[in-house]
C-alpha cells in the first residue's frame, strides 16, 4: 500500500531528492548512506567555544547532507525529518557510549537548541525541534528511552548568525537562551543531550549548555550545597550509572570544525 501511495502523492506533489534533486523520491538511497553510513565522530570547532560539550556528529558535511539539512529546514520538506532524526539519533546514541546499557534505563532528555520566534514563523515550523522529535521516537523504538524536552528559550532577539565570525557570534548569542519557567524541574532523571541540525562554530551549543548549567543541570551540581538543595530527585537519577555531564549531537559539522576520530 505505502508503494501505491508514494506514486498518487508523488503525481499530486512531484519529489525530489533533497540532497541531490533525483526525481519521485524525498530522500536517494545514495543521499540515505551519505545520513546514515559514518560512524558518528567527536567534531571540534577551532577555536573551541568554552564551555562547548563534547559534540558528536552522525553525518560527514557533505553537498548531500547540507543540501538535505536546508531542503527540511528552509524548504519545508517535513519528509526529511524521519530520516534525518534517525541520524541524530546515532549520534546521540554514540554520546551515550551505546544506549541503554550507558544509561541504566533511564529516560535520555534531548533538548533542542532553540530557533528564534521570528524565524519559526518565517518557515512554519521549527526544524530542529522536529527532527529532535523523530530521533526520540527512533531511540525508543530501538530500545533507548528518550524524550524531547524543548526547555531552552531565547530571551532576546539576536541577529542572523550567517555572516558572523566566531567571535561576533559568541558575543551575539551571550546570555541571549534560558531555560523556561518550570523548565528546570523537566531535566532531572536522565542524561541530557543537547540537540541540534549542524553545527558550524559551537557558539549556539556552548550557549545553550551555558543556559542548562545556569539552572542546575551538569556536572557542578554535584559540587557543594547545590547537592544538598536538588536533593531526591538528582540523586535517583545517579542510580543506574547516569552521569550527568552535559553532551551534545548534531546531524553535521560545518568544515571550519575539526573532525576528530573518537579513539
Ligand atoms: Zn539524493
Amino acid at each position: 500500500m505505502r508503494g501505491w501511495w508514494r506514486d498518487l502523492t508523488d503525481l499530486v506533489l512531484p519529489a525530489e531528492c533533497g540532497g541531490c534533486g533525483r526525481p519521485r523520491t524525498v530522500l536517494c538511497p545514495e543521499c540515505r548512506a551519505v545520513l546514515t553510513a559514518a560512524v558518528p565522530r567527536r567534531v571540534r570547532p577551532a577555536p573551541e567555544p568554552s564551555g562547548l560539550p563534547v559534540v558528536l556528529a552522525a553525518a560527514r558535511y557533505a553537498d548531500e547532507t547540507r543540501a538535505l539539512l536546508l531542503a527540511h529546514k528552509e524548504r519545508g520538506a517535513l519528509a526529511l525529518a524521519g530520516p534525518l532524526g534517525t541520524a541524530l539519533a546515532g549520534a546521540v546514541r554514540a554520546t551515550l557510549g551505546g544506549g541503554r546499557a550507558r544509561t541504566g534505563g533511564a529516560t535520555v532528555l534531548l533538548v533542542p537548541v532553540p530557533s528564534g520566534r521570528g524565524a519559526v514563523r518565517a518557515r512554519g515550523h521549527d526544524p530542529t525541534r522536529r527532527i529532535a522529535l523523530a530521533a526520540a521516537g527512533e531511540l525508543r523504538r530501538t530500545g533507548t528511552p528518550a524524550r524531547v524536552v524543548a526547555v531552552l528559550r531565547q530571551r532576546r532577539p539576536v541577529a542572523d548568525q550567517s555572516g558572523l565570525d566566531a567571535r561576533q557570534r559568541r558575543a551575539n548569542l551571550s546570555g541571549a537562551l534560558g531555560v523556561a519557567a518550570a523548565g528546570a524541574g523537566l531535566l532531572g532523571g536522565g542524561p541530557v543531550v543537547l540537540v541540534d541540525d549542524l553545527m558550524t562554530t559551537g557558539a549556539s551549543l556552548a550557549e545553550a549548555a551555558r543556559a542548562l548549567r545556569a539552572v542546575g543541570v551538569g556536572a557542578a551540581v554535584y559540587e557543594g550545597a547545590d547537592r544538598e538543595r536538588t536533593g531526591e530527585r538528582m540523586a535517583a537519577a545517579m542510580e543506574g550509572n547516569t552521569d550527568h555531564t552535559i553532551r551534545a549531537a548534531v546531524i553535521a559539522a560545518s568544515p571550519d570544525s575539526l573532525e576528530i576520530n573518537r579513539n
